[in-house]
């Protein structure tokens, strides 16, 4: 039965009848993303709280860029004109609990969501590694966890509903608009400002998880199949010294017939040994930010995240990259990067290695590409980050990597373009939608737009 909640996730904040600029940035703070390496180029900022109020401000300007919870480190989310923050939209519109979707408004994140949905009984296939960050943001950017068989999160989306640059409401489905819907659900911000978004469900369920410490390459490269199919969800994270994967976080869901799923594991896997104390991705860091480990059953969105919700995720001063490369260049492309290991180490916090299902979605790293991918936590310091990413770039070349779209990367928009087949569809669309380039920033004019 069809259940309509307007669930208010966020207390305290309350719908302004009339646009509102956003005053925690009206003092002299500047206005920066989460990590603080990116200085938005524009400090106008307006609250919306209703579609009435979109439409509003998308008369009024020529040039708006929707702000997520911004989480991204390059300047995709960045504009030198007008931000526009739907914070105060962040309710649970409806929870069909037959059809098993939710249907949210556009500033909820995931730690809202996911126990509102566990509460009632339902749960999303994956999450990333972090709570903090909004839904419509992360689908946007194709944001993934890991899995051999776990699409990205956007794959997640089964209907959208999105304002057009002249106002309109337009609504698509993964049913009934076909190529649109694949075009418009990895989005980059560049179609329109999603007012709705609707997600599949399944069924709630509990999880462990179990970390291994110091599994040799060696292994890796003779098992790596083996390795990433012995959960639900998989990371390896290595600092690419010493020839080993530092850590190995195996994500099952209690039920399932996998050897992680039962409250035992072994004490070796692959030559790793089983932690016997909760860990972090980077060695020196608390454990307390982190998910339950040593195989504690718990909430899957307690599990699939490495991170906790109202704590730092990762290590806060920080900068990102990452690589997707085919699934079955797995082995070869993680060596590629292994050679370079002297000259990343230095500058690197932590690599972490994913595995992601292929999907249909246009502009989606995943698009049509079973994938692994090889992420970078890098130190603060964007000079040395920035001479180091193109030597990735180099030895990853060979297997068209495609970078994280809400991340740092040196690739030429020439050579990102090649890597998207539906690029010239995508571009269509987005004039269809946006004729004039109201949602177009530099990023996106460099990258998509250019040709
Ligand atoms: C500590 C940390 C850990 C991370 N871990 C992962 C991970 O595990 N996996 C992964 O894939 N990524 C990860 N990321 C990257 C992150 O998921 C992406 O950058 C994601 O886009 C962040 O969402 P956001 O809401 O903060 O987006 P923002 O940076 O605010 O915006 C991103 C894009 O979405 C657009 N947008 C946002 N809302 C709307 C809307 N309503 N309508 C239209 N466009 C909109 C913006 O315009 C922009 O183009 C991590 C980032 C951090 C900081």
């Amino acid at each position: 039965m069809k259940k309509r909640t307007f669930l208010n996730l966020l207390s305290g904040a309350i719908a302004s009848p009339i646009l509102a600029p956003l005053s925690a940035w009206m003092s002299n703070q500047k206005l920066t993303n989460w990590s603080g390496n990116l200085v938005y180029g524009t400090d106008r900022v307006t609250e919306a709280a209703s579609v009435d109020q979109i439409r509003a401000l998308l008369r009024a300007e020529n040039k708006v860029k929707v702000l997520g919870t911004r989480h991204c480190f390059n300047s995709i989310a960045d504009s030198r004109y007008h931000l526009l923050s739907l914070k105060p939209m962040h309710e649970v519109v409806s929870l069909d609990a037959a059809a098993r979707t939710v249907t949210i408004e556009p500033g909820v994140t995931y730690g809202q969501l996911c126990p509102y949905l566990d509460a009632h009984g339902f749960a999303l296939h994956n999450l990333a590694s972090l709570p903090h960050i909004s839904v419509a943001g992360a689908c946007t950017t194709a944001t993934h966890g890991s899995g051999e068989k776990n699409g990205n999160l956007a794959t997640a989306v089964s209907g959208l509903e999105m304002m057009t640059a002249a106002g309109d409401l337009v609504k698509l489905s993964r049913q009934s608009d076909g190529d649109a819907f694949r075009g418009a659900v990895v989005g980059l911000g560049a179609l329109g400002v999603i007012t709705r978004i609707t997600l599949d469900l399944q069924p709630t369920y509990q999880m462990r998880q179990y970390v291994y410490e110091n599994l040799p390459f060696a292994q890796m490269r003779e098992h790596f199949d083996a390795i990433e199919s012995s959960g639900y969800s998989v990371s390896l994270f290595t600092d690419w010294q010493k020839g080993r994967i530092n850590e190995v976080w195996i994500k099952s869901r209690v039920g399932d017939r996998q050897p992680f799923a039962s409250a035992s594991a072994p004490a070796e896997f692959f030559g790793a040994k089983l932690a016997t104390r909760n860990l972090h991705p980077i060695a020196d860091l608390s454990a307390v930010n982190c998910t339950e480990q040593m195989g504690v059953p718990g909430p899957w969105y307690e599990r699939l995240p490495h991170f906790r919700m109202g704590f730092t995720p990762s290590a806060g001063q920080e900068l990102q990259s990452e690589y997707f490369v085919p699934r079955n260049n797995a082995v070869d492309a993680i060596l590629a990067v292994e050679r370079l290991r002297d000259r990343i180490s230095p500058h690197l916090l932590i690599t972490e290695i994913r595995t992601i299902a292929a999907d249909d979605l246009w502009m989606s790293t995943a698009f049509e590409r079973p994938s692994v991918t090889i992420h970078f936590t890098w130190k603060p310091d964007w000079p040395a980050v920035r001479s180091v990413l193109p030597l990735i770039e180099r030895e990853l070349g060979p297997f068209a990597p495609r970078p994280h779209w809400g991340k740092l990367f040196t690739m030429s928009p020439a050579d990102l373009r090649s890597r998207y087949e539906k690029l010239p569809d995508f571009i269509r669309l987005a004039r269809q939608y946006d004729p004039q380039g109201k949602f177009r920033n530099d990023f996106l004019d460099t990258n998509i737009f250019a040709s």
